[in-house]
């Protein structure tokens, strides 16, 4: 593989799980080479923006970045950096894997192994058609689902399973009572399973969802499913294995793919050492699916799963007293 990626290295803690995630990638010969780009705090102090145009370049070059969690600052244009990149490179599918690790917080000692698929460009989060009456007594919202929409990431959510050898896909609605918009999206996933008679699918609806994960997270494998439900979804199955610190996500466009972990920049351990490097690890290895080398990919997550075995160096989160770098080295040891 000859693939150059885009490197954000972030705010924060994102620096020091950056480079402890380039240290594991280094020990397994991938031949990826690293452009670094800025953005987020570090992006204004240096070049006075918060998302410089070379980043954006950069990304629309190599169309895969590996980004640490950025921090956006009150009151300089953007609600947010993430979901302005987002914006710029109509990163339709959010996907979150959420699996239960050996020696975590998780509520399921083994079994949850499932990946939430979320359409991140429409539905309730579109921004318009919200209006509140004049007496502030009255709110609307306007959702849009389209057939494009809702067929690229099913789509996206069956070549997934594919690619990754997973079996079943369960698309996640509310047809019953939002029969117009979750009725198309459902309409439309349907005609997608279709194509795919080696995945299997089954339909539920959100509210059955949530109860069923709660109770047998094991059923499912991937869901796919509307940005609303999405958002809770993917939230909730992190709570499964164990919270925001294993937990990795992709931002996936045509024309680039953006990867990272789900927490945030945690200034209040930053520059300590103490940050557990694994949710971007899982979201390089994540990567590595996206590029087709998924038996890198595992190799990678195997090498965490047995360093989580072992206890060997963990991070004070998950109860151990080593550091960020002394854990990667733990991992690139096992590799
Ligand atoms: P942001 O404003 O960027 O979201 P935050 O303060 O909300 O930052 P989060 O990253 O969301 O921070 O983290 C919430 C809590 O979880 C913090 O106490 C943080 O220290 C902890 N935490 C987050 N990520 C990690 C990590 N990788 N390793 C260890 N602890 C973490
Ligand atoms: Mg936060």
């Amino acid at each position: 593989m000859t693939q150059t990626i885009t490197v954000i290295r972030g705010d924060g803690i994102g620096p020091e799980i950056m480079d402890a995630t380039l240290h594991v990638l280094d020990s397994m010969n991938l031949g990826l080479q690293y452009e670094y780009a800025d953005a987020g705090l570090v992006a204004l102090e240096k070049h006075g923006e918060l998302l410089p145009q070379a980043t954006l370049d950069s990304i629309r070059k190599n169309r895969i970045a590996l980004k640490s969690p950025l921090t956006t600052p009150v009151g300089e244009g953007f609600s947010s950096i993430n979901v302005e990149l987002r914006k710029r490179f109509d990163l339709y599918a959010n996907v979150r894997p959420a699996k239960s690790f050996p020696n975590t917080k998780s509520r399921f000692a083994d079994g949850v192994d499932l990946i939430t698929v979320r359409e991140n460009t429409e539905g309730a989060y579109i921004g318009e058609g919200q209006s509140l009456s004049e007496d502030g007594e009255t709110a609307l919202l306007t959702q849009k689902v389209t057939r494009r929409g809702s067929e690229r990431i099913v789509r996206y959510a069956f070549e997934l399973a594919r690619k990754t050898g997973r079996k079943k896909v369960t698309v996640v609605h509310k047809a019953n009572i939002l029969k117009s918009t979750s009725g198309l999206f459902l309409k439309t996933a349907r005609a997608v399973a279709a194509e795919y008679p080696d995945i299997e699918c089954n339909e539920m609806i959100v509210d059955n969802t949530c109860m069923q994960l709660v109770m047998r997270p094991e059923q499912f494998d991937i869901i796919v499913t509307t940005n609303l439900f999405g958002d809770i979804i993917s939230d909730l199955c992190a709570g499964l294995v164990g919270g925001l610190g294993l937990a990795p996500g992709a931002n996936i466009g045509v024309d680039a793919a953006i990867f990272e972990a789900v927490h945030g920049t945690a200034p209040d351990i930053a520059g300590q050492g103490k940050a557990n490097p694994c949710a971007l690890l899982l979201g390089a290895a994540q990567m590595l699916d996206h590029l087709g080398e998924c038996e890198k990919a595992e190799r990678l997550r195997a090498a965490i799963v047995a360093t989580l075995e072992a206890k060997d160096s963990l991070t004070p989160d998950l109860g151990g007293t080593g550091n960020t770098m002394s854990f990667a080295r733990a991992i690139a040891s096992r590799i």
